[in-house]
């Protein structure tokens, strides 16, 4: 019987409802758990006698439970206080919670503990709300005297459960198959699979886990490398659809815009019809900060197709993005184009809404040239009649099997469709070349004329009541305003609590006269898409969500983006957010507020984004402030959503793609190496079912 396939819910201390919570996490088997993997550890190995201990410091002790007693706190009644002495030989010292009262259930007279906390003086020295555990005859720990890994928790999970559940899929390691080629472990000196895995989750000391986490990182890059090489070489061999540029269709549709298209714009479009004129694949990737005109180029490319009878799909990575990409181009194309909306919910051809039946018919009759829509688009059942190009916005797991799956009723005489890929996520040049190697791409560095620089502003705790005013008045002349609040606790995955704190504190004071709609990620997928559209609708005066939430959308109304906490985002990101404003007529502003106190570093990296509006820049900038660790931030998962590894370890990401490279080159089916070409079939179905 596998360990791994064990289902989290049949764990000791875990049951029903725990299972429930381990699910929204995406742990459903030990397997699962085995690869979810601590986001930090903590340093509780500071273990010394209790003779030894000194306020201010982190410390482990051992020792027995002399007393422990439940009191209420003599300024607040409800609250209850346990109080414990445990003694070890050296001397005794005070333990003291607060609100947890069961403990006296679980900690008892004689029980020998070891707990792990800050020592405080305020009352001769003791121990505040320490981390306890009661060791049996043993002398093992798990949550004390020792590095303990913390893990993202949702619900009502608490670490020790986590941690247990961990042990647990731990004693299955050995299910799992080391699928790296043995000529690179042994290059490279890696740990074993199996050790890494284990000391991931416990590593004794932290260079067991630095090593363990090259290696798992090396796994990564690794396996995204064969992939994307093999799918890269698998490509060149295919051919697409050749689709003549249509050079007065195109230039037609440029004259009727209502605004002239940049340099940048005309030199991709261009670079993009001639692709689409070849019989090899287009494999572009089109990159430009928000705001640079984008979709205009993917719009045009898509009226060339149309001008020679090929159809055009635009993947948008939410509901409402393809909505209102659809809406906009309908509005400057309907002419031209027959565009469409096909999402889970929405279903429009034009400006008319369709039944799933007929959106399916018009797809598979070519009477829509443009369809715009979400994954619902890959779906098995939706057939075109002639396909020629694929747009994908910023998403960026689409790939060589999503492509297929977009199926073209004709049949493969027609080719693979085009590929152009957008993004506005800055990449600094010498890691594109190693991530996307061959990949094509055109940068649009230019903004459209009239672009208008937001005003950004740091504000600290003293100044808020003043911009709060500047906000007001926003409001008051009809603008709208975002607030973005930051992942403060591990324990808030889900952004409910930071979202909540900052709703109660505005609709209690400054914004109380005012309609406020929150999102953060509990909510239901209808729930958002409805206070999404009270927002466009104007009935919402202000959105308060994490940047978990998309708050993609294009909303010229908003005119301040106000951002809380803001010393804890990446430069990029925070800049993208800024994004999200300043898209109408009116003057716009972000304001970033500071939760605290500072450091100058950080001041010097907030100062960067006030005085620069550009995203490619201030990636550069936060990485020579911040060193390579940090650049796209904890929450922005960037290009490929790693796991673990990020784009600052390009070192290990060119190591990897060189191997990829010869392996490749040496026997391209992998057959050579079974175990990795059986990771790597797994691996594209992972990456086919998110
Ligand atoms: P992004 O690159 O962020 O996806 P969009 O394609 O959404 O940018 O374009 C942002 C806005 O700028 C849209 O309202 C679009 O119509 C407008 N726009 C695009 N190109 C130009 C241009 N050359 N001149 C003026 N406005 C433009
Ligand atoms: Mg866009």
């Amino acid at each position: 019987m596998s360990i791994l396939e064990k289902e989290v819910r049949y764990c000791k201390g875990v049951g029903v409802t725990k299972a429930r919570d381990f699910a929204r996490l995406g742990v459903e088997t030990l397997k699962d758990a085995l690869f979810d993997f601590p986001f930090r550890h903590d340093d509780l190995s500071n273990r010394i006698e209790i003779s030894n201990i000194k306020s201010g410091e982190k410390v482990t002790v051992r020792g027995t439970i002399a007393l422990i007693t439940n009191r209420r706190s003599k300024n607040n009644n409800r609250m209850i206080v346990t109080e414990a002495i445990v003694e070890d030989g050296s001397g005794s010292v005070k333990a003291i919670w607060f609100h947890q009262g069961f403990l006296t259930k679980v900690l008892k007279n004689g029980s020998v503990v070891s707990l792990s906390g800050k020592v405080d003086d305020k009352y001769g020295l003791f121990l505040v709300n320490p981390m306890y555990e009661v060791i049996g005859n043993g002398n093992i720990t798990k949550h004390t005297g020792r590095i303990v890994p913390i893990y993202s928790l949702t619900g009502g999970l608490t670490q020790k459960v986590r941690r247990s559940v961990a042990e647990s899929s731990l004693e299955g390691v050995y299910e799992v198959k080391d699928w790296l080629p043995g000529g690179i472990l042994k290059d490279e000196h890696f740990v074993s699979l199996h050790t890494a895995l284990s000391n991931i989750h416990f590593p004794n000391k932290m260079e067991e886990y630095e090593v363990a986490l090259e290696r798992l990182k090396f796994n990564e890059f690794f396996l995204h490398q064969i992939l994307h090489g093999k799918a890269r070489r698998e490509l060149k061999q295919k051919v697409a659809s050749k689709i003549p540029f249509s050079e007065t269709k195109v230039k037609e549709a440029i004259a009727g815009l209502p605004f002239k298209l940049t340099n940048a714009q005309k030199k991709a479009l261009w670079a993009v019809v001639k692709d689409m004129e070849r019989t090899e694949p287009m494999n572009r990737l089109l990159e430009g900060d928000v705001g640079t005109g984008k979709t205009i180029v993917a719009a045009l490319a898509a009226i060339n197709a149309t001008a020679s009878g090929w159809q055009s799909a635009i993947l948008a990575p939410t509901e409402i993005l393809a909505d209102q990409h659809a809406m906009s181009l309908n509005k400057m194309f309907a002419g031209q184009l027959t565009i469409a909306v096909f999402t889970r919910t929405k279903r429009r051809v034009g400006e008319r809404e369709v039944t799933k039946k007929q959106m399916l018919d018009a797809l598979a009759n070519g009477k829509i040239d443009l369809v715009i829509g979400t994954h619902a688009l890959l779906s098995d059942n939706v057939l075109f009649n002639r396909l020629g190009l694929i747009v994908v916005d910023e998403q960026h797991r689409f790939g060589v099997k999503q492509r297929q799956a977009l199926k073209d009723r004709q049949g493969d005489e027609d080719g693979i469709p085009h590929l152009l890929s957008m993004t506005a996520t800055p990449i600094p040049r010498s890691l594109a070349l190693v991530l996307y190697g061959d990949l094509d791409r055109s940068l649009l560095d230019e903004y459209p004329e009239g672009r208008q620089t937001i005003d950004t502003f740091i504000v600290t705790r003293s100044q808020e009541e003043k911009y709060y005013q500047k906000m007001r008045d926003q409001i008051d002349a009809g603008q709208q305003v975002f607030v973005v609040c930051p992942l403060i606790e591990e324990s808030d995955a889900l952004g409910v609590q930071s979202v909540t704190e900052v709703y109660n504190n505005f609709v209690q004071g400054p914004f109380a006269a005012y309609n406020i709609g929150v999102l953060h990620g509990k909510l239901k997928a209808e729930e958002k898409n409805k206070i999404m559209a009270q927002f466009v609708a104007c009935e919402l005066d202000m959105l308060i969500s994490t940047t978990v939430i998309e708050v993609g959308v294009d909303i010229p109304n908003a005119t301040v983006m106000f951002i809380e906490g803001a010393e804890r985002f990446g430069l990029a990101q925070l800049h993208q957010l800024r994004g999200r404003v300043g898209r109408g007529e009116c003057k716009s502003f972000c304001f970033l507020h500071l939760s605290g106190d500072i450091s100058d570093l950080a001041k010097q990296r907030l100062q960067a984004v006030v005085n620069s509006q550009n995203g490619f820049d201030l990636a550069d900038k936060d990485l020579k402030l911040r060193g390579p660790g940090n650049i796209f931030g904890t929450d922005q998962s960037g290009f490929e959503a790693f796991k673990l590894g990020s784009y600052a370890d390009i070192d290990l990401i060119s190591k990897a793609c060189d191997y990829a490279k010869d392996y490749l080159d040496e026997d391209p089916d992998l057959d050579a190496w079974p175990a990795l070409k059986e990771r790597v079939l797994e691996y594209i179905d992972e990456i086919h079912f998110e």
